[in-house]
């Protein structure tokens, strides 16, 4: 026998192995709402204008394909930290924020739990919010942190379960590590109100805790990357050194392409110095350095003036269908007398849509209507067209009554 020949089958992944089996499915009604790609009132993938038109003067330029640096590009994560950090941002002027180009939101959370593991040791914890996005546990295990889990969503309300986060960020050692989903947490699409986020940063600050901001969707949640940066920006004014991975995976539409940054705000450019010199000793051995044509692309886009506008344009478009969809889901829940309050779909924002759905519920959605999402019921509203919501609602309204 080999080492091969020993190894047993290893379960499939609990978003991405959905997708298989939807495809592999051969009813013609079956519906897709497990990943969490966009797709267009006509069901298909989209590929945003400005994309094009980034990619045609790329073209163009006719540029080579050297490696880009362990880093990436320079040009690239200067412009993605003023997407976040804001334009004028103080951290940015003072030069002290540290930032790398990665392999898109995850990668940027693996760099991240590797710098910690590295730093603060094997086994150092990291508080995730309960629930949060499924790969953000085994990204952190394999890094070698010991995933805690603090309170987030409350099922009784639907809703933020605001003292219990609160009471388990107080009850947390002090000086511990803490992830946060910047906007449209995922998978439950409930966020703090901006007062609530204040009264966190606060206590945050109080106990010396480190925050690490996830930010996978920024633009997607409101349709206005300024406001889904407000958590961000309000932690670094006061005072926080946040570390930040950002994807731009829905927010251009580039999942593929992966490209994203992980940057850590520091007291001054030489500890941001310092800070990169040891990313980097992260990344080398992981992957060298990271793909460059994502970076090109977003590069052209943020860098004009008038591409940037467009895409913002291009980006509400996407955000406010999803919006419009809620609407359509909920009351057509609604108008087939559905005895349960569907109120949350439409309060809760982003990509998903956190139904409340038992896993019993949505494997039996599964198998009479095959619509297939998650078992946790966490539809993804991106899937959700005029053509298909009241078969979506039908079927839910058949199960749940
Ligand atoms: N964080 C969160 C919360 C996400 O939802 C996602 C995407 N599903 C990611 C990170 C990473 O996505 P990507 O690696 O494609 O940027």
């Amino acid at each position: 026998s080999t080492v091969w020949s020993e190894m047993p089958m290893g379960p499939p992944d609990p978003i991405l192995g959905l997708t298989e089996a939807f495809n592999k499915d051969t009813d013609p009604r079956k519906v897709s709402l497990g990943v969490g790609a966009y797709r267009g009132d006509d069901g298909k993938p989209l590929v945003l204008d400005t994309v094009r038109k980034a990619e045609k003067i790329m073209l163009e330029k006719a540029l080579n394909h050297e490696y880009a640096g362990i880093v990436g590009l320079p040009d690239f994560t200067k412009l993605s930290l003023a997407f976040a950090y804001g334009k004028n941002a103080d951290v940015l002027k003072e030069r002290r924020v540290a930032g790398v180009q990665t392999l898109s939101g995850t990668g940027a959370c693996r760099v991240m739990g590797e710098l910690m593991a590295r730093f603060r040791g094997q086994g150092t914890p990291i508080y995730v919010p309960n629930p949060t996005w499924g790969n953000h546990i085994p990204i952190f295990k394999n890094s070698g942190l010991e995933v805690r889990k603090y309170r987030y969503y409350d099922p009784k309300t639907v809703g933020l379960d605001f003292q219990g986060l609160l009471s388990d960020v107080q009850a947390a050692e002090d000086d511990s590590l803490f992830l946060l989903h910047a906007c449209a947490h995922n998978p439950t699409g409930v966020d703090p109100t901006r007062e609530q986020w204040a009264e966190l940063s606060k206590l945050m600050k109080a106990k010396k805790h480190t925050v690490f901001f996830d930010c996978a969707y920024q633009g997607f949640a409101s349709g206005d990357s300024e406001k889904d940066a407000w958590a961000i920006r309000r932690f670094v004014d006061d005072g926080h050194c946040i570390a930040l991975a950002q994807s731009f995976a829905k927010n251009f539409g580039l999942y593929g392409e992966r490209i994203g940054a992980l940057s850590v705000v520091c007291n001054d450019a030489d500890e941001a110095a310092r800070v990169t010199s040891q990313l980097k000793l992260v990344i080398r051995p992981m992957y060298s350095n990271p793909p460059i044509y994502g970076a090109r692309l977003v590069t052209e886009v943020l860098s004009d003036p008038a591409l940037t506008q467009e895409w913002s344009a291009e980006c509400k478009a996407m955000a406010d269908r999803i919006i419009s969809m809620r609407t359509e889901l909920r009351s057509c829940l609604e108008r087939l007398g559905s005895k349960r309050s569907w109120e949350h779909i439409t309060s809760q924002i982003g990509m998903f849509c956190y139904t409340g759905l038992t896993t019993e519920e949505v494997l039996k959605i599964r198998g009479d209507a095959h619509i297939y999402f998650t078992n946790d019921g966490r539809i993804s509203m991106a899937g959700v067209t005029t053509s298909n919501v009241e078969y979506i609602a039908k079927s839910i309204f058949t199960v749940t009554g």
